[in-house]
Formats: structure tokens, C-alpha cells, sequence
């Protein structure tokens, strides 16, 4: 049963799925920026923090021991092993931020997105995609956050999330940033149109309408 009140449409989940150096993070905090009642669930994880990152910000960053404990208490809506560490969503987050609704996405892999698909059929899921494999490789290097074997490895895994592609509902090719923006944004303003959250918004012109 949902808690969102009568006058407020409850918000819409998002999956963002991509190949690590794709763009997700880039592409995410600024539509976050530039759009209204949309925000992004911040995961935790067990991997150590890069350089410039934040805990409570770019991720909850917990021991081991705290995400087994975690685990056990049913506290994530889902979680994957990616590249050896451990990521979860906070399920409590997400349910409260689209109760209240606003919309939310989740920047998760392809496992991620496909429990979240299976618990939720209604979640929209986004694959972001490079335009070349030189361009990730290039992002990844000049991004500077992780050595050359990280780079590596997370080259090595990008054409196993990449093959996931047709789980998405949409799929935008992050070639010039601001194209692929607008992509997204073209995405979550059209949900935002359809028929039953209008109806819901303007309940009370519909009435007026057809009186
Ligand atoms: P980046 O994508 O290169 O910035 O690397 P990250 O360390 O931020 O993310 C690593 C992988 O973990 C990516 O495939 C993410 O989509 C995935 N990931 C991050 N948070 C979550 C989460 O809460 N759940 C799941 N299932 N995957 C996550
Ligand atoms: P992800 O979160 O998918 O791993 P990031 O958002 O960290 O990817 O992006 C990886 C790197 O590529 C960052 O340094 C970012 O500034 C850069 N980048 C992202 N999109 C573009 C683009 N369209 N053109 C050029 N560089 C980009
Ligand atoms: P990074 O360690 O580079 O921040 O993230 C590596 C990968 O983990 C990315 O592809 C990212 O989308 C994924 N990831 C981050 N958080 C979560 C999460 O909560 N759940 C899942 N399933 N994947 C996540």
C-alpha cells in the first residue's frame, strides 16, 4: 500500500544502468540540477572511498560487517557484487522520497536493475552507453580516480553490463554531454505526461472540464 496522500502523485522510479566510465554519474548529477522533484538514492558500499568523495554523498561507505548486518535486516530494496565489492540501495530511502513524490534514480548495474524490474514492473530502466570502446577507455584514464588495474578490470566488465542492453526501456549514447541530457530529460518529462499521473494532478480542471 502506498502512503502518498490523495493530492500528491507518488513519484516514478528510474534505473540507471551503464558501463563504469560511461557518463551515468556526470549525466545524473546534472540533470538532478537542472530538474525538479528528482533525486538520486545514494547506495552503500563496501569499496574504499576515491579521492574527493564523500560519505553520505557520493555513497554510504560501510565494513563489510555492516553490510552483512544490513543485509540481514532486509534494509535493501536490492544489492549485487560489482567488481569484487559489495552495493546495496536503502529501501526505507526510496519508498519515503517517492511516498513524498518526488522521482527517483537509482544509478545501479544490471542486476540492480533487473531485482528492481521484477519487484517494481512499473520502474523505467535507462541504459547509457559510450560511443566507442577507445571513448570509455579514454574516460576512464582521464577521470584519474583509479589505477590502471582498476581501469582494467572495469574495461574487462564493460562489454558483460554493456550486453544487458536490451533490459533497458530506453537507451541513450552519451556522445556530446548536453545531447544526452536532453535525452534524459525527454524521458522523465514525458512519464511526467502520461495519462494517470495528469489525471491525478488535475483531477480537479478534469472535473471542471466535463462539468
Ligand atoms: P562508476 O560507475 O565507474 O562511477 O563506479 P561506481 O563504483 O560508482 O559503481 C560501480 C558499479 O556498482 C556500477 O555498475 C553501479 O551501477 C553499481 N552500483 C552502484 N550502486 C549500486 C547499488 O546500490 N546497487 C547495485 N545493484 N549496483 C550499484
Ligand atoms: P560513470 O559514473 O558512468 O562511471 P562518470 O560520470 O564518472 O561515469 O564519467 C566518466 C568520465 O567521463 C568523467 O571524467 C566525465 O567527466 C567524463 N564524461 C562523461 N560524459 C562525457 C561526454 N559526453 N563527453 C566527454 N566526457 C564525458
Ligand atoms: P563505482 O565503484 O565506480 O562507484 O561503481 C561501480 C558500479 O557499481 C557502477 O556500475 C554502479 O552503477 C554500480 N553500483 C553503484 N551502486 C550500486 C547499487 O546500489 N546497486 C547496484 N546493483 N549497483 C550499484
Amino acid at each position: 500500500m502506498s502512503a502518498t496522500p490523495e493530492h500528491i502523485t507518488r513519484g516514478k522510479l528510474y534505473t540507471i544502468s551503464a558501463p563504469s566510465g560511461a557518463g551515468k554519474t556526470s549525466l545524473v548529477s546534472a540533470l538532478i540540477e537542472s530538474t525538479q522533484q528528482v533525486r538520486v538514492s545514494v547506495s552503500h558500499t563496501t569499496r574504499t572511498m576515491r579521492p574527493g568523495e564523500q560519505d553520505g554523498v557520493n555513497y554510504h561507505f560501510v565494513a563489510h560487517t555492516q553490510f552483512q548486518s544490513m543485509l540481514a535486516e532486509q534494509a535493501f530494496l536490492e544489492h549485487a557484487e560489482v567488481f569484487g565489492n559489495y552495493y546495496g540501495t536503502s529501501q526505507a530511502w526510496v519508498e519515503q522520497t517517492l511516498d513524498a513524490g518526488d522521482d527517483v534514480i537509482l544509478e545501479i548495474d544490471w542486476q540492480g536493475a533487473l531485482q528492481i524490474k521484477h519487484q517494481m514492473p512499473e520502474t523505467i530502466a535507462i541504459f547509457i552507453m559510450p560511443p566507442s570502446k577507445a571513448t570509455l577507455k579514454e574516460r576512464l584514464t582521464n577521470r584519474g580516480q583509479d589505477d590502471e588495474t582498476v581501469i582494467n578490470k572495469r574495461m574487462a566488465e564493460a562489454v558483460s553490463e554493456m550486453s544487458h542492453y536490451e533490459q533497458g526501456d530506453y537507451l541513450v549514447i552519451n556522445d556530446d554531454f548536453n545531447t544526452a541530457l536532453d535525452d534524459l530529460k525527454a524521458i522523465i518529462r514525458s512519464a511526467r505526461l502520461a495519462l494517470e499521473p495528469q489525471k491525478q494532478r488535475y483531477q480537479a480542471l478534469l472535473e471542471d472540464l466535463l462539468r
